[in-house]
């Protein structure tokens, strides 16, 4: 009666668990192997309630053993499965936990039980050993538990709790009947069995608690220590012991494996450890520059600002970002990009002091947090430092490149008072510095309203192409031998009803990033080339420039268009000149020389304009069907007074030359300039010495002053210098 009990409870048990991994889909294998276990211990416990227990000296080991024992292997997997399930923690350092954990206390075990369970022996050494296997294996699953609890960070809960709880009672129970074999009972009693089936009885229950994932593991240091480091103590605790009083040498073993393990495992920890710091320190640091991060940035503003709050300080952030870096991308690639920021985080880094924070806030963009208290002149001091660090050309691929950059700065408590604020309004600053050309900008509050005008802009600029607010002004082109007009160059305004006359930079961005740039254009050269049919009846032999964006050399129908707006007007396309900057050739440069190779078809001149600012590659130059080169007013301005724009200009001019192509000069202001250009063999100057961008009845008066012969002797043209822009 009471065998056939027990082996029910050995059925219902393991039934209750497979129906659990059944029906539940969570941790389903795991499960399914505690089950498997539980079904072949309970067919070794039928072996020996029908057979073995009637046989006269039943062999030990028998065919039951090998059941009984195919419980633990069937465990321990079943338990690393659920330790592992969601867990991020390396399996090694699970299995680690489990077996430290495991030998400590089989160590332990085997103090306490094996010497008397040995001195008591009676039997082969199979058998003895066969009798041991039970409770140790009982112990090392216990103390798996017990390792997957601290993995846990020590997070028990209702299936862990009966899970080892489990382990704990089986493990007595086997004790216990040991120690009634061990000291000659034949036969098991009530007690050790009602204790296993208590065991599995806790061991279906385990399998069908809810499980509650509350925090994830734990990482810190000191509970990944506490299991080696507890069991190692025990274990050296039992070496001291084995001093006074010989311990079982497999107790004394089973010590020694214990330290060995927990060593092991310390190891692991310390590199688990080290990954950690590692993969913190990653998480602040920018890859290619070596530079603190975003993050970090953010946080240290956060807290910079949360100080010099308590202490009054002020505290000033510099917002840091190249000119032109996607144009250099574009032209050279992204490893020149990748290869420029590289050299430049050094450099750059060389400017502050080490007490300043400079990060990589992205792309092109750097971070300089100046340690408080710094105010206004420090801010400046600071960008000009920048500055000068980055008059060095970089060598990259060969390449020696200047690189300009422009920097925004805003001040705490002054220009905002929280963190975000500061870093947003030192963003508007840059903003600005980058839009008026302007090496750095202080923050001001207008700067919004800046920013909200260009919004209001864009939402007017239709309805500004569609009527009439937007006019035309001509700037007359001279050969620069002959000092005669031979072209004229249109630039857009716009009169707006409230503003007064707009420039093209308050306007031209807000129309190229709203979509409104290919129906300015075609306005433009409409009413550009209505113009030139009337100069032309007038007589005078001029050329037309017309500056295009790159909305339209990306759209492959403005050839077509340009043709017909030529054909309506009755203009020769050799009159017609459009003017294309390197940036917008290189922002597609494969459909872009397509629409360019068609334009040269259609048969009108192609200016490369602002040359010597971008980042065109001669050779890319060479295929594209381009007829002159416009030196950038910039170079222009400069070379009477810098040796280096001299020769900038120089190489320019000899180098559109050496294409077959004209070289035009822009933004002459004064006779030493036009005289210089001459020198070099430039061949066509534009620019306020000749004259500023007229209106088209000043032009007319401007054209009508000199007869269309020869003028050797020009003047400037100083009386209308006031009446245009
Ligand atoms: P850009 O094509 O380089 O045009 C020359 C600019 O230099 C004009 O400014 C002109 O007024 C100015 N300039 C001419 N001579 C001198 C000089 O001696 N000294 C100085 N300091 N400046 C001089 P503007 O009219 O303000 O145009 C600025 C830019 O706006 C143009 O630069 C061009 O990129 C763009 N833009 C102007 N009109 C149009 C247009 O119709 N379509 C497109 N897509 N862009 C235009
Ligand atoms: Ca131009
Ligand atoms: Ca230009």
């Amino acid at each position: 009666m009471r065998t056939w009990a027990s082996s029910a409870a050995y059925v219902i048990a393991a039934a209750l668990v497979l129906a659990r991994a059944i029906v539940i889909r969570e941790s389903r294998a795991a499960w399914i192997l505690i089950a498997v276990g539980l079904a072949l211990y309970c067919v070794g416990n039928l072996l020996w309630t029908l057979w073995l227990e009637n046989v006269e000296s039943a062999p030990i080991p028998s065919l039951a053993d090998a059941f009984w024992l195919s419980l633990y292997p069937a465990s321990y997997a079943g338990v690393v499965l659920l330790a592992r399930r969601g867990g991020s923690r390396s399996p090694a350092g699970v299995w680690l936990d489990g077996i430290v954990a495991g030998l400590g206390m089989a160590a332990l075990g085997a103090a306490i039980v094996v010497r008397p369970v040995l001195e008591s022996a009676s039997g082969s050494t199979l058998a003895v050993a066969t009798n041991l296997a039970y409770p140790v294996a009982d112990l090392i699953l216990a103390g798996l538990v017990v390792g997957m609890l601290a993995v846990r960070g020590w997070r028990l809960d209702a299936r862990w709790a009966s899970l080892g709880a489990a382990f704990l009672v089986l493990c007595v129970a086997d004790i216990l009947y040991l120690l009634q074999v061990t000291s000659g009972a034949n036969e098991a009693s009530l007690l050790p069995n009602l204790i296993y089936m208590s065991a599995v009885g806790l061991l279906a229950l385990a399998a069908w608690q809810p499980v509650r994932d509350a925090a994830p593991d734990r990482l810190d240091g000191w509970s990944m220590l506490l299991v080696p480091g507890a069991f190692a103590l025990a274990a050296v605790g039992l070496m001291i012991h084995d001093h006074f009083e010989r311990l079982d040498p497999l107790g004394l073993a089973l010590a020694v494996l214990t330290i060995l393990a927990a060593l092991v495992r310390t190891a692991l920890s310390f590199r688990d450890l080290r990954t950690l710091a590692q993969t913190r320190h990653e998480a602040t640091t920018d890859e290619l520059t070596s530079l603190p991060n975003r993050r970090l940035f953010l946080r240290t503003v956060d807290e910079t600002i949360a100080k010099a709050r308590a202490t009054q300080d002020p505290v000033a952030l510099l917002i840091i970002d190249l000119d032109q870096f996607k144009e250099l991308n574009d032209a050279l690639g992204h490893h020149a990009g990748d290869e420029l920021l590289r050299q430049l985080g050094p450099r750059l880094g060389e400017t502050v002091r080490s007490t300043d924070l400079l990060a990589r806030l992205g792309g092109d963009e750097f971070g300089l947090l100046l340690a408080a208290p710094a105010g206004r002149d420090a801010a400046l001091k600071a960008a000009s430092r920048v500055r000068e660090a980055l008059r060095q050309p970089f060598e990259i691929q060969g390449l020696h490149l200047h690189v300009a950059a422009s920097i925004g700065i805003a001040l705490f408590p002054l220009d905002a008072d929280d963190a975000d604020r500061l870093v947003q309004h030192a963003d508007a600053a840059m903003y600005r510095a980058k839009a008026r050309g302007t090496a750095w900008e202080v923050y001001s509050p207008e700067f919004d309203e800046h920013s909200r005008d260009a919004l209001e802009l864009a939402s007017e600029l239709s309805d500004a192409i569609s009527g009439d607010q937007l006019e035309l002004h001509f700037q007359p082109i001279a050969d620069v031998r002959e000092r005669r007009i031979v072209g004229i160059e249109a630039l857009v305004r716009w009169n707006h009803p409230t503003r007064g006359l707009l420039p093209p930079s308050a306007f031209i961005p807000a129309a190229e990033q709203s979509g409104l740039m290919r129906n300015l254009t075609r306005w433009i050269i409409d009413s550009a080339l209505e113009c030139a049919r009337t100069w032309h009846d007038q007589g005078h032999d001029l050329r037309l420039s017309v500056n295009v964006s790159a909305p339209d050399l990306l759209d492959v129908e403005f050839p077509n268009e340009v043709a017909a707006a030529l054909a309506e007007h009755g203009v020769a396309p050799a009159s017609l000149v459009l003017e294309v900057t390197e940036t917008s050739i290189m922002s597609d440069r494969v459909r872009v020389s397509d629409v360019l190779r068609r334009l040269d078809d259609v048969g009108v001149g192609i200016s490369l304009d602002d040359f010597g600012t971008g980042y065109s590659s001669l050779l890319h130059l060479k295929t594209l069907p381009v007829s002159e080169l416009k030196i950038d007013r910039g170079f222009v301005a400069g070379m009477a007074t810098s040796a280096t724009d001299w020769e900038i200009v120089r190489a320019t001019i000899q180098l559109a030359h050496n294409l077959g192509l004209s070289a035009v000069a822009e933004g002459v202001e004064d006779e030493a300039t036009w005289q210089a250009l001459c020198a070099l063999g430039c061949e066509m100057i534009q620019g306020y010495f000749l004259a500023r961008p007229l209106p088209p009845g000043d032009l007319h008066a401007f054209l009508a002053a000199r007869p269309l012969a020869v003028e050797r002797e020009i003047e400037p043209y100083t009386n209308l210098l006031n009446s245009s822009l």
